[in-house]
């Protein structure tokens, strides 16, 4: 069979784990670019800095099985890469580049896939769809649940991390400065819900910076919204911070994504 136009697969990830990116993690300095990888020191020649991604696990089944080369992953949205994605998961849209056959077996793949990978990462079964369907899901907005690991400095203001819970917060969020050199520096309006407040215990001598999490918090948050930011306040520029409205300074040591909440449906 020669050469087809590009297949494209609609599922949904869930990441089970941190330190797994949802794309390829290319090297920041060579940019994985073969010429100038083999003397790059950040990476070791590799061009990346993870062995996996989403992306690449799945493709290392799908390209062999429809005999492509290439594979683009089109995810509505991403987590930093020590963030899990949990609930139903987040969707995306899997591209096979010039699929040379088009008897595959996806659920073979699939179960395949999760004997092997389904530890770290579960995917629901795959719909053909469109190119369209890839801007679809590029451009939807979504609200989203977060489950925060917060660590305060000084004592955990439980009392007043309690007084939130059912409360709204419309928040002003300036650009974090760390995405502000791509993204553009402006103020947005934003969202945040607190659902629920938990008491941690951690052993403040033999923990983990993730582990030192000493306060649960669950939120809703309107799309956009950078939530380790308003945790933290970044330096002014998310008002009012959780730190803000307890008057304690906190950060983010652990981030999940519970659910993605008004998806773009099929
Ligand atoms: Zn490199």
């Amino acid at each position: 069979m020669p050469e087809s136009p590009s297949l494209y697969l609609e599922s949904r990830y869930r990441k089970l784990v941190r330190g797994l990116p949802q794309t390829i993690f290319f090297c920041p300095v060579c940019k994985g670019s073969r010429h100038r990888r083999t003397k790059c020191e950040k990476c070791q020649g590799r061009g990346k800095l993870t062995d996996d991604s989403v992306q690449e696990l799945l493709g290392r089944r799908l390209l062999p099985a429809y005999r492509a080369r290439t594979g683009k992953f089109h995810g509505a949205g991403r987590e930093d890469i020590d963030v899990r994605m949990l609930g139903r998961g987040r969707p995306f849209v899997f591209e096979v580049v010039g699929p040379r056959r088009d008897d595959v077996d996806l659920s073979a793949v699939l179960e395949r896939f999760h004997a092997e990978e389904g530890h770290r990462v579960q995917i629901d079964p795959f719909v053909v769809v469109t190119r369209a369907r890839v801007a679809e899901l590029k451009e939807a907005q979504y609200d989203k649940r977060y489950r925060l690991g917060v660590a305060f400095e000084g004592e955990v203001p439980l009392p007043l991390l309690q007084g939130l819970v059912g409360r709204s917060f419309e928040v002003a969020q300036r650009t974090p400065q760390r995405v502000a050199h791509r993204r553009g520096d402006l103020v947005r309006d934003r969202r945040v819900t607190v659902l629920a407040v938990r008491a941690m215990t951690a052993d403040p001598g033999n923990a983990t910076e993730q582990e030192r999490a000493v306060a649960e918090l669950d939120v809703d948050t309107a799309h956009g919204t950078y939530v380790k930011e308003w945790v933290s306040g970044d330096e002014g520029r998310s008002l009012p911070s959780l730190s803000a409205l307890v008057g304690v300074a906190g950060s983010c040591v652990r981030l999940d994504v519970l659910e993605i909440l008004d998806g773009p449906g099929r």
